[in-house]
């Protein structure tokens, strides 16, 4: 089973990355930010609970997403592999997602991290903004402190995952099609 996860601090691409994995290895895709933003729209508890930390650029409790990432990888059980995409995004997240794949012998096989400098991201979130709508992307500050969040909670993560042997960074400029052969042919000779 090829289970990937794409790595990178917001507006790295990793959804626009992830969508063309997905298409091309027949995975299915799990993306915590897609969901929780379903549940917004739902209207459900959940979502209006997790709306609360969305709109001020914080991360949502970790029992939640996990809870989430749980129910999808049930749903799928005769999946060829998993993209997850914004996820894991905190230490205690990561370890949940091994013990879980490690229970049912699928572990994540590779980390593909997307490399960009902040200058960038935020040219990019501010594009964003006005192309979909979202709207954590709408001001600067909501953008600071969801690049600040990664920066202390997520990127030790690049750490957790090299010490596993399980980490590969890839160069996140260029256009989307270039950056997709990069990582097709880091998948392929794995
Ligand atoms: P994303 O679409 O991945 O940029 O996520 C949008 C927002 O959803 C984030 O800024 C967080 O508030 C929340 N979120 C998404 N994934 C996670 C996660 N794995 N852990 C905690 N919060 C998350």
């Amino acid at each position: 089973m090829l289970n990937i996860v794409i790595f990178g601090p917001p507006g790295a691409g990793k959804g626009t990355q992830a969508k063309l994995l997905i298409d091309k290895y027949q995975l299915i895709h799990i993306s915590t930010g897609d969901l929780l933003r379903s549940q917004v729209d739902a209207g459900t508890e959940l979502g209006l609970q997790a709306k609360k930390f969305m709109d001020k650029g914080d991360l949502v409790p970790d029992d939640v997403v996990i809870g989430m990432i749980n129910s999808q990888i049930d749903k799928n059980k005769n999946a060829n592999g998993f993209i997850f995409d914004g996820f894991p995004r905190t230490t205690i997240q990561a370890e949940a997602l091994d013990n879980l794949l490690n229970q049912k012998n699928i572990p994540v096989k590779i980390v593909i991290a997307l490399e960009i400098e902040q200058n960038e991201l935020i040219s990019r979130l501010t594009k964003r903004a006005d192309i979909e709508g979202r709207s954590d992307d709408q001001d600067i500050s909501t953008i600071l402190e969801r690049i600040k969040n990664y920066h202390e909670k997520t990127a030790q993560l690049l750490t957790y995952y090299k010490n596993q042997n399980k980490l590969v960074s890839i160069n996140g400029i260029g256009n989307i099609e270039e950056i997709h052969e990069r990582i097709c042919k880091i998948i392929d000779i794995r």
